[in-house]
């Protein structure tokens, strides 16, 4: 072969290889059922007819209706709150864990928990684990990944604190044509869940209204399906 040809092909095998590391590691990154080192959660492998709501980020000045919701329906649901915005609105968290509710950690700054260093991570999550004690959760906590992105750090943390990652497997915000409107996002939500479901909406934000208007409708549809609301550490017991 002449020398040429093998270079070009070697430069081309090469390439692929660091292609397809560099694809396998946006796969690991992003995937919502897998991760490198601990338990990571998506829905709960079970027959029985129980779903998790959860909410992200916060808490903000939409606690208190959400609250107020929650208790009309009768409802216990789950709250993966940052940090820095509990330290802001520590009475708000302090609502949400004295009305029954579970507290997730979900990092203290919101950012991504990819390519930074272990001090950073380990502080993210302790600082965060701290203010959900503060704000006066006493059960498990498990933690949600800030836009449910991790590589090697952060799973490898978690572990070490026998912490549970877990995202969702029903999340209506996460298409544009169905968080257009709180109609489309109950249907969504109707059609999509499954015994053992973890449903995601994001509903501490102006932007979350559809969603929050949403709520009533979801628990209302599932429970004419026959399903019964559960915190997420509920679900987790099911495994
Ligand atoms: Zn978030």
């Amino acid at each position: 072969m002449p020398k040429r040809k093998k270079v070009l092909i070697i430069v081309t095998a090469t390439l692929c290889a660091l292609a397809a590391l560099a694809f396998g590691a946006y796969k690991v990154m992003n995937a919502r059922t897998f991760q490198l080192f601990g338990e990571i959660v998506s829905r709960v492998e079970t027959d029985e007819k129980v779903v998790a709501l959860t909410f992200d980020d916060g808490p903000t000045d939409y606690t208190p209706g959400i609250l107020e919701i929650l208790d009309e329906l009768d409802v216990k649901a789950t709250f993966f709150l940052t940090g820095s915005a509990m330290e802001d609105n520590m009475e708000y968290a302090k609502a949400i864990a004295g009305a029954g509710h579970q507290i997730g950690n979900h990092s203290y700054s919101h950012e991504r928990m990819i390519f930074k260093s272990r001090e950073f991570i380990e502080n993210e999550i302790d600082s965060t684990n701290a203010l959900i004690r503060e704000a006066g959760y006493e059960g498990t906590i498990v933690f949600r990944p800030p836009n449910c992105k991790k590589l090697i750090l952060l799973p490898l943390v978690l572990n070490e604190r026998d912490m549970v990652t877990v995202t969702c497997d029903v999340e209506p915000d996460s298409y544009k044509e169905v968080a257009s409107s709180a109609e489309a996002i109950s249907d969504y939500v109707a059609g999509h869940a499954a015994s053992g479901s973890i449903i995601l909406l994001h509903i501490m934000y102006d932007s979350g209204e559809n969603a929050r208007d949403a709520v009533p409708d979801i628990v209302t549809r599932l429970r004419e399906q026959g399903y019964t609301f559960v915190t997420v550490n509920e679900l987790l017991t099911l495994e």
